[in-house]
């Protein structure tokens, strides 16, 4: 499950999923987040992936993390640029051995993002550090088609929890789904306001609010004909049947 906890971000990529991600985003409040910790808990998600916007521009970042590893989380990995490490301040926070049970995975592709850390690279070594320097897929999106990027594969990202949750009915075992047998934590997606989407973008269709009933939730999920990617769940199927 993504928790996206701010929207604030001063990289301005070319290939963001998220176009409100910008200096001025706007940030999770505590409450929703505990919501977040709740409904997550309700759909047995073992993994939190703690995204934005950039994480670290949240001044509440750490609480959070306590927050999700008091709430027994077995996996909690933080998405980020990497540019906090140029702050001394925060990475030490961030290597602080009281979160060497947070996995903080750094993406920062030179193709896309204006700026590199690599002068700063061998901060990111050791255990607690995953390190993505190439990005392999990119899906389609309002900025890679407004910046003309290329995407690949063609499919949507809501496919695969679409396609099970309308084998299984159920949200949490579809959660379970996809994390034990297709390792894939990045589904629901949770937005700052507490929305609940099924993809990762900002034009994803919302099931939902993470204070609603599971029920409700999953009433939402089964009705929705979202297809504003403009791939078929066929077409996205074929794909991933590769
Ligand atoms: S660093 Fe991440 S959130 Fe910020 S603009 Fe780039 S892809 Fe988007
Ligand atoms: S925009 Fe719609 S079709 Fe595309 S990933 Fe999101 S929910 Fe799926």
């Amino acid at each position: 499950m993504i928790l996206r906890i701010t929207n604030k971000c001063t990289m301005g990529c070319s290939h963001c999923f998220i176009d409100n991600a910008s200096p001025t985003g706007s940030h999770m409040d505590e409450s929703t987040f505990i919501e977040c910790l709740c409904f997550a808990k309700k759909c047995q998600a073992k993994s939190l992936i703690i995204s934005g916007g950039e994480p670290f521009e949240h001044p509440k970042l750490f609480d959070f993390l306590r927050l999700a590893m008091n709430a027994g989380f077995p996996a909690i990995i933080v998405a980020t640029n990497g540019t906090f490490a140029s702050n001394e301040n925060l990475y030490n926070q961030a290597t602080n051995p009281e979160f060497n049970n947070v996995m903080f995975q750094v993406t920062n592709d030179s193709r896309f993002y204006p700026q590199n850390v690599n002068s700063i690279k061998s901060k990111f070594e050791g255990k607690k550090w995953f390190f993505i320097q190439r990005i392999q897929k990119i899906h389609r999106c309002n900025r890679t088609e407004k910046n003309k990027i290329i995407t690949d594969p063609p499919t949507s990202t809501c496919c695969n929890i679409r396609s099970i949750f309308n084998e299984v009915k159920k949200l949490d075992v579809a959660i379970q789904i996809l994390e034990n047998v297709l390792q894939k934590f990045c589904k629901p997606s949770i937005n700052t306001d507490g929305s609940i989407a099924v993809g990762e973008k900002d034009t994803c269709f919302k099931i939902g609010h993470v204070s609603d009933d599971i029920e409700r939730i999953e009433a939402m999920l089964h009705a929705m004909q979202c297809d504003n990617c403009n791939i078929s769940i066929q077409e996205s199927r074929r794909y991933h049947a590769k």
